[in-house]
């Protein structure tokens, strides 16, 4: 678990305070930032850059990959002769689980693809801070980051992974655009429909599920008496919650189908759930109906299609894929899961798609 968080509107200022106790003699606090934020002077300006700390701003355009945070690791390397002080990773999912691979692989041999699994890693990271600026992933609060290597997308999940501290300032996710805020916004929604659903459930996680997933149907369908200020800081709970449920549990058909697209299509994991969670009322009634109010209430476009042209090889690696997220299989459906989820019924959902 996250041993240190602060969490409040502003609470960013302190972010000198916290890491002024960590900083090492000549070593380097190392910000990774959305380069959402590279033109944004009054936001950039509030970060106190002393002796070597160091700036990379890093596109979240695509999802991180396995050869990026080696490239990231080879050049602090190179840079500086020391370990740094400190990774500092601002932004959403995209930028946290960068930050927490490269304070991995900072301090561990080899390839960041090496760790990609549960437990590998051997080494303490160095020190990290996570600092979310869009709430839905739960990566602020995850055992995990995300890596797209190349074999597989999979999760460097172990104890050294989680970050240090956290940082939660509502006030950072103001920028975000509306169907992006929608999309990573499901995504926790998502995670707990799929925490509270599957047959890992136990009262840790279903305590933290249940909440995450009131504070979704209170900003996204009965909003309209919160601010905005308001529906920004549940949402942002609702983020860490969520992400707390899965961290005992496991998340369902959805994400493991997601995968298959994000492997195959590159669709980002966000709009990916929403894309799948649409076409899946057969496994989560209820709550996929409550998704499509959602989507309605807000206007907001769901890609259609998008599996439509797909080659025969692209559709069975995308369900190899999908297939091949067993965990994920076992909870939505327990240990005889293979009965239910054949590949024939994976390409039917695929093309509803
Ligand atoms: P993201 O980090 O990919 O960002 C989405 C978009 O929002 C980007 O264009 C980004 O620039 C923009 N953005 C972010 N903050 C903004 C702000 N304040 N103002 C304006 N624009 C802003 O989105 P995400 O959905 O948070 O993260 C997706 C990633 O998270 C995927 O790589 C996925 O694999 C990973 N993930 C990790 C975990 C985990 O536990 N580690 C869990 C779920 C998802
Ligand atoms: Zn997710």
């Amino acid at each position: 678990m996250v041993p240190k968080v602060v969490f409040g509107e502003g609470c960013f200022d302190q972010l000198t305070t916290i890491l002024s106790s960590h900083k090492k003699d000549k070593a380097p606090f190392i910000y990774l930032i959305d380069d959402v934020f590279e033109t944004n002077t009054e936001f950039i300006d509030k970060i106190n850059l002393r002796f070597n700390d160091k700036l990379i701003f890093v596109s979240a355009a695509e999802e991180p990959k396995t050869s990026q945070v080696d490239e990231l690791v080879k050049d602090i390397r190179s840079e500086f002769t020391n370990l740094p002080s400190g990774i500092i990773g601002i932004g959403g999912g995209t930028l946290l689980d960068l930050a927490k691979a490269v304070s991995i692989m900072l301090t561990n041999k080899g390839s960041a693809a090496d760790y990609q699994g549960w437990d590998l890693v051997k080494k303490k990271a160095v020190y990290h801070v996570g600092i979310p600026t869009i709430s839905g992933t739960g990566a602020e609060v995850s055992r995990t980051t995300v890596l797209t290597g190349p074999v597989r997308k999979l999760g460097i999940n172990s104890d050294f992974t989680p970050f240090d501290q956290v940082i939660l300032d509502p006030e950072l996710t103001q920028g975000v655009p509306k169907n992006q805020w929608f999309y990573t916004g499901m995504d926790c929604f998502i995670h707990c429909v799929e925490s509270l659903n599957g047959t890992f459930l136990n009262a840790f996680s279903q305590s933290y599920g249940e909440k995450a997933y009131d504070l979704c149907m209170e900003i996204f369908l009965k909003e309209d008496s919160l601010s905005d200020a308001e529906s920004r800081a549940k949402l942002m709970m609702a983020s860490w919650h969520g992400g707390m449920s899965i961290a005992y549990s496991q998340v369902g058909v959805a994400h493991a189908m997601s995968y298959g697209l994000g492997y195959v299509l590159g669709t980002k994991h966000g709009i990916g759930n929403c894309i799948v969670f649409n076409q899946l009322e057969e496994y989560y009634g209820e709550d996929v109906v409550l998704f499509k109010k959602m989507v309605e209430k807000h206007g907001i476009e769901i890609p259609q299609g998008v599996c439509a042209n797909l080659t025969d090889e692209q559709m069975e690696i995308m369900i190899n894929v999908a297939m091949g997220m067993v965990p994920l299989w076992e909870n939505a459906f327990g240990e005889e899961w293979q009965s239910i989820v054949t590949p024939e019924k994976l390409k039917e959902l695929y093309l509803k798609m």
